[in-house]
């Protein structure tokens, strides 16, 4: 077998549908496993069958009609079709059937099984209910606080009416927080930001981030160490700002006033392609079985700082995706004691300014 069919069939063969490729009669001309498996038919049995053998019935899928059609009728204008894959022993399965064509009239289908769909719609609603929720919680209370402001604010005393209207404030910091880590998991996973690297000096930008960061947290000591010499980290300036402040925002809520934040940047071993940077604390650590679950989207661990400090649960999430699309990796290790989050990310030398991509 040539290398680019071998390539062709690899490729194929991995796909996660079941995949057909037809004639312009809609004859079989290939099959990849998957299509084998969905049907039952071995390929030799399925090559010069025609495919509405195996997908009847198909209703359309782009649009509200739900009139019959058949899978040969108007495929120019349709991008996929619901329909029914039938197997070897006459079984039938739900399957969305997407095709396109391609050099000689030839057209490439691919069956996808609706459970399959239907397990990514699950995500996309599970996903929509929780930010629902979320919303709903602070916008409840401002209401409830407006309403009681305006119904009888008159029989308040002036510290009632300012103690309301600054839960009110709180409450809209706390949906403007949700909303900008929403817009930003949203870009995050159309791919729509796009990074722009540069070599970025570490004594500066540590001292320009702990600097804002200690004006809020004054009770806390966050101290900096940065191995001699190390170079600068390539990485979009922006982003990795916003990287180190969730992580020592994280530091700082998840720890006791009094204790100590440290965040120190070195090499670890014999690579100086990448470089570790470390931010540590002395806080109330995460236990075992909730490692796992930090980094995903709304997974806040109930302890007794949870409890009392603010947060969406979207942080770590987005720490992780903007640390992975630079080429770097997050991980984290917990005891009692405290909590480190390690970065390993990408140094700056001299040819990377020329680079489009790495
Ligand atoms: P949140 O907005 O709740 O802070 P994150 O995604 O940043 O969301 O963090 C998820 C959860 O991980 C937090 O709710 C907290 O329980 C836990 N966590 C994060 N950082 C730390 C830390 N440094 N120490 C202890 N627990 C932490």
């Amino acid at each position: 077998m040539s290398l680019d069919k071998e390539f062709y069939k690899n490729i194929m063969d991995n796909l996660p549908e079941g995949m057909a490729v037809c004639d312009s009669d809609r004859n079989i001309i290939d099959v990849n496993k998957n299509f084998e498996r969905l049907t039952g038919f071995s390929k030799e049995d399925l090559l010069s069958k025609n495919i509405s053998a195996f997908i009847k019935s198909t209703k359309t899928g782009c649009d509200n009609c739900s009139q019959e059609v058949s899978l040969l009728d108007d495929y120019k204008s349709k991008s996929y079709y619901i329909g029914e894959l039938i197997d070897k022993d006459d079984r039938l399965t739900c399957v969305r059937i997407n095709f396109s064509i391609i050099k000689d009239d030839k057209v490439i289908y691919l069956i996808i099984p609706l459970a399959d769909v239907a397990f990514l719609n699950r995500a996309h609603i599970d996903f929509v209910s929780t930010v629902s929720h979320e919303l709903r919680t602070p916008l409840t209370s401002i209401k409830g606080f407006a309403d009681t402001l305006l119904g009888s604010g008159d029989r308040l005393s002036d510290d009632q009416q300012k103690r309301f209207l600054g839960i009110i404030k709180s409450q809209v910091d706390r949906l403007t927080r949700l909303v900008e880590d929403l817009l930003t998991v949203s870009k995050l996973e159309s791919k729509k930001d796009k990074l722009i690297y540069k070599a970025i000096e570490l004594p500066k930008f540590f001292e320009n981030i702990v600097y804002s960061i200690q004006l809020k947290a004054k009770e806390h000591q966050i101290e900096v160490k940065i191995m001699p010499n190390l170079p600068p980290v390539w990485a979009d300036s922006d982003k990795f700002e916003q990287i180190i402040t969730n992580l020592v925002d994280n530091a700082i809520k998840y720890s006791n006033a009094g204790t100590k934040v440290l965040i120190e940047a070195k090499f670890v071993g014999e690579n100086a392609d990448f470089m570790e940077i470390n931010v540590k604390d002395q806080g109330v650590g995460i236990s075992e079985e909730h490692i796992s679950k930090i980094f995903t989207k709304f997974s806040r661990i109930d302890n007794p700082l949870t409890r009392q400090v603010e947060g969406t649960g979207l942080g770590l999430y987005i720490t992780k995706s903007l640390v992975e699309n630079m080429g770097g990796k997050i991980s984290v290790t917990s005891n009692n004691e405290g909590s480190t989050f390690s970065l390993m990310l990408p140094v700056a030398t001299y040819e990377k300014p020329t680079q489009r991509k790495f």
